[in-house]
């Protein structure tokens, strides 16, 4: 597989990169990203032929015709590591909510978040390789709630890693605080910063940059990496589960070979919507994929008007937090494999120093043959959530957005919503729209609350959270960033 620009090149950096560099060093020239040079694409027969393969033969099979470089030994232990989600023979089962309606629930892994379907994977094969060169590698991550927990999850103690993950205080529920604040792992680092998850994304792009740090780590002989959506280790395994569910669809006769799709996907950093783009591009059959958000509707108004415009825009608090973005980096890829990149270069520039972009009507159009995108208000998701709870379904306040995008749906075919999250996470919100009360609750008597109210288990993961010891109670001001993780990258690890 080879990875090129998103923003050309810069004479300096190579044209043209493997997969394991592309992980390895995931900044490319002029701020950009790397994405694949070209795409296998599907015979007719492939998704018939998938309904006999397992979630790790079908990823393997990916893998293998992105022609990856990494043995396939080593992909087989990184895939192993689905063997510890609920249903190790499963690890993202999709239910039936109504005639039309699905979902693929991508949340059953150790941090009850999708973000571990990718970063599972991508940790082991990350800390191998750092190994086989003998190398020590400083993972960056920048949180607004599911990335740190699932990143801290995947590299605990794993071998020539050490992470620092930034998490915006306030900006995170209990649960995802907790379930970073008290990481075991030795190798773990993690700072609470005063500011919201568009200030702790940049202050890591800026380090990434940053001259006086990259000579502290080359000084102690520490490379960089970053396990955030920027880094196409984590896209590429986010390919796998939207043709997975397709596949499901196909094997329990709900369609029929070569019908079309939608998905619909409750999107923030838009790595998600991103897999699902590339899957239908290497020929998966995708209707459209509907782009569900939040109040903080940056990307409803890209995909419905063509203008991507943060001047007049402060970033809402909302109870999905995870989708409290305006800088959405992955649609960067999007333009970038639609529009060249010598294109995207001037609108990522026309982003940053004017902070908007447009685009051409015909380009418009051209992204709106993929895609259709709608956002709600939290008063919506809660209704949601609660209608759904009485039929018996339980959906977190993420997931429940895909609702509203329900609505965008013209043709009468399968709909495929991808569930992010499980409710455990953002408990508050479920049991305040369960007693249609604007009232919250901590998270502990929420969980206990619902759990009841549902007669639902609480797991064990998530229950233990409460009473376990804080390890990292660090929390700064932007300023200080910088200096306070050389601090914590100059202690020497037991
Ligand atoms: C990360 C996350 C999202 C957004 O996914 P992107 O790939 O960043 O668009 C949505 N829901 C939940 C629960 C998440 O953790």
């Amino acid at each position: 597989m080879k990875l090129i620009e998103t923003r050309g090149n810069d004479g300096i950096k190579p044209t043209v990169v493997d997969f394991s560099q592309a992980i390895l060093s995931p900044s490319a020239s002029f701020g950009g990203l790397y994405a694949p040079q070209d795409f296998p694409a599907f015979e007719a027969d492939f998704f018939t032929k998938a309904t006999t393969l397992s979630y790790q033969a079908l990823t393997l099979e990916i893998l293998k015709r992105f022609a990856v470089d990494i043995p396939v030994s080593v992909l087989e232990e990184a895939l192993g590591l689905y063997g510890a989600f609920d249903d190790p023979n499963n690890p993202a089962p999709l239910t039936k909510l109504d005639e039309n309606l699905f979902v693929s629930e991508l949340y059953h892994g150790p941090t009850r978040a999708f973000k571990d379907m990718a970063l599972q994977p991508f940790g082991h094969i990350l800390s191998h390789l750092a190994k086989e060169r003998n190398e020590n590698y400083v993972i960056l991550a920048a949180t607004s709630g599911d990335t740190g927990p699932a990143t801290l999850d995947t590299f605990s103690d794993k071998p020539n890693i050490r992470v620092v993950c930034l998490y915006p205080q306030g900006g995170t529920s209990d649960v995802q605080r907790l379930q970073m604040v008290t990481a075991p792992g030795q190798n773990l680092s993690v700072l609470g910063i005063k500011g919201n998850f568009d200030d702790a994304q940049r202050a890591l792009k800026h380090l990434l940059t940053s001259p006086s740090f990259l000579e502290h780590l080359a000084h102690t002989n520490l490379k960089l990496s970053a396990a955030n959506s920027v880094n196409f280790g984590r896209i590429i395994f986010q390919i796998v589960y939207h043709i997975f569910a397709y596949v499901q669809l196909l094997k329990q006769g709900h369609i029929s070979a070569g019908e079309s799709v939608y998905l619909t996907i409750p999107s923030g950093n838009f790595g998600n919507a991103l897999g699902a783009f590339y899957a239908k591009k290497m020929g998966l059959p995708v209707e459209k994929i509907l782009i569900a958000s939040n109040i903080n509707n940056i990307l409803t108004e890209l995909f419905t008007t063509g203008v991507y415009d943060v001047r007049d825009r402060a970033l809402l608090q909302t109870t999905s937090p995870a989708m409290d973005i305006l800088v959405s980096s992955n649609v960067e890829r999007l333009l970038f494999a639609c529009f060249g990149s010598a294109h995207t270069r001037e609108l990522m520039e026309a982003l940053q120093t004017q902070h908007v972009y447009t685009l051409t009507a015909q380009e418009l159009a051209f992204l709106q043959e993929h895609f259709g995108a709608t956002y709600c208000d939290d008063a919506f998701a809660k209704e949601t959530m609660r209608a759904y709870a009485l039929k018996g379904y339980i959906l977190d306040p993420h997931t429940a957005t895909c609702l509203k995008a329900t609505s965008l749906v013209t043709k009468p075919l399968k709909n495929i919503l991808c569930s992010t999250a499980e409710w455990t996470k953002f408990a508050p919100t479920l049991f305040s729209a369960l007693q249609q009360s604007p009232r919250t609750h901590p998270d502990k008597v929420a969980l206990e609350g619902v759990s009841n109210a549902l007669h639902v288990r609480i797991p064990r993961s998530i229950g233990d959270l409460f009473s376990a010891p804080v390890l990292h109670p660090n929390v700064v001001d932007q300023e200080a960033i910088e200096s306070t993780i050389i601090a914590l990258l100059s202690k020497e690890l037991a």
